[in-house]
């Protein structure tokens, strides 16, 4: 089959490679519906991660199950399934206390940007569908795997309630679906940080109730006069910057909790700030499986509609493309039509 392979930064090609197999009895395979590239998948492109070799690239996936290994209980052959990025057995402590993402077997996914997968450890990863779902909801579907699940919870995470004032720092696919999230929790004030009109447009629509476009200290300026000098109950980070953890550290109020769920590159903490500041944190993978029962619930029911993130969509044959829109921000996120 045709799949997508990272040869060295910079150099995406979609080119033959042999077809997933049952590696393990705990595995399965699906034929993707659809698949996409997600903002993380720009890291090894850009060269800000190291690349060793060839890499199986994608892992964000949902499709019909075509095959799965002999322990497989849950999913079968011809279900409609959605999964998570991470994968997980779904049984251990840590993933029976909500962090799926912790689990002790846990594996990322990889391969998905092709037209079939082989997932591990399906029974705790993979939700199936009542049904086969309508091709409009693919989108939407797929959107919940991670880059949904993300925002969901960095939401989680910043413990969003109903009338909660929120920041969400960054305008990538990630932060605008913070903002859903934000909405669907009962956030009364959403207040997105962005510079770009086209997704200015996108957050109003998902729910943001204000648009701050300063950054650095300005923007921390314009959020206090917005918030009466208090600060937000609740901040997203959706980057992993240095400049915006301080911009997200320094817009929470005392005792505010920040969700982040940007993966940190060159990020440290002062102590002293922290204490004194008196500011939550929690972040990391996000434990889609966690959410994905409801996420999926809200999808089918029509409630949310997370697919409209995906603002370009190209043939698999066009992925270096899609990575090209991506890394030049011509595009908010990607799907790959397999
Ligand atoms: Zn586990």
């Amino acid at each position: 089959m045709l799949a997508t392979i990272l040869h060295k930064p910079g150099d995406i090609r979609c080119e033959e490679v042999a077809d997933p197999k049952i590696i393990h009895p705990t595995d399965a395979i699906i034929k993707l519906s659809a698949s996409c590239i997600c903002g993380s998948d720009l890291w090894p492109y850009r060269g800000l991660q190291t690349v060793d070799g060839p890499m199986h690239m994608g892992h964000e996936y949902c499709g019909i199950v075509v095959e799965v290994g002999s322990e497989v209980r849950t999913v079968r052959p011809g279900q409609f399934v959605v999964g998570s990025f991470c994968l997980s057995d779904n049984t251990c402590p840590h993933c029976r206390f909500g962090f799926q993402s912790s689990c002790v077997q846990r594996e990322f996914m990889t391969g998905a940007q092709a037209p079939y997968a082989r997932v591990a450890l399906a029974d705790g990863t993979l939700v199936a569908t009542a049904e086969v779902p309508p091709d409009e909801l693919v989108p939407d579907l797929l959107a919940v795997s991670d880059v949904l699940g993300t925002g969901w919870y960095a939401a989680d995470a910043a413990e969003v309630r109903e009338g909660s004032t929120v920041v969400v720092v960054g305008d990538g696919a990630v932060g605008l679906m913070g903002v859903l999230a934000a909405r669907e929790m009962g956030a009364e004030r959403i207040i997105a940080m962005s510079r770009h009109a086209s997704r200015q447009k996108l957050a109003r629509d998902f729910g943001a109730t204000d648009i701050v476009v300063e950054r650095g200290e300005e923007g921390v300026a314009r959020i206090k006069d917005l918030t009466k000098g208090v600060g937000a109950d609740s901040v997203l980070e959706c980057v992993g910057t240095r400049e915006s953890f301080d911009q997200a550290l320094a817009c929470s109020r005392p005792g505010g909790t920040i969700g982040y769920v940007g993966v940190p590159h060159g990020v440290t903490f002062d102590g002293q700030n922290l204490f004194f500041g008196q500011k939550r944190m929690l972040g990391g993978p996000a434990p889609v499986r966690r959410f994905l029962p409801d996420l999926l619930d809200r999808v089918l029911k029509g409630k949310i509609k997370p697919g409209k993130v995906f603002d370009l969509q190209l043939p698999l044959a066009e992925v270096a493309e899609g990575y090209r829109a991506m890394d030049e921000r011509r595009a908010i996120k990607t799907l790959l039509r397999v």
